[in-house]
């Protein structure tokens, strides 16, 4: 079954340390009501970092 209502959102994943957008992904509105933050690789600074939710336009 198919939903109507898209409460899926892209988002951007951009690195606090050198503020570049690394990484992009979905999350879910509905569930997901608190920004996301994760630590992830960054190829810029060669080391993990948090990475934290931006928009994508
Ligand atoms: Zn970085």
């Amino acid at each position: 079954m198919a939903s109507k209502k898209q409460t899926v959102e892209l988002i951007a994943l951009q690195c606090e340390v050198c503020k570049r957008r690394n990484y992009t992904t979905a999350k879910n509105r509905r569930n997901t009501q608190e920004k996301l933050e994760f630590k992830k690789y960054c190829p810029h600074d060669r080391k993990h970092t948090l990475h934290k939710e931006t928009k994508i336009k």
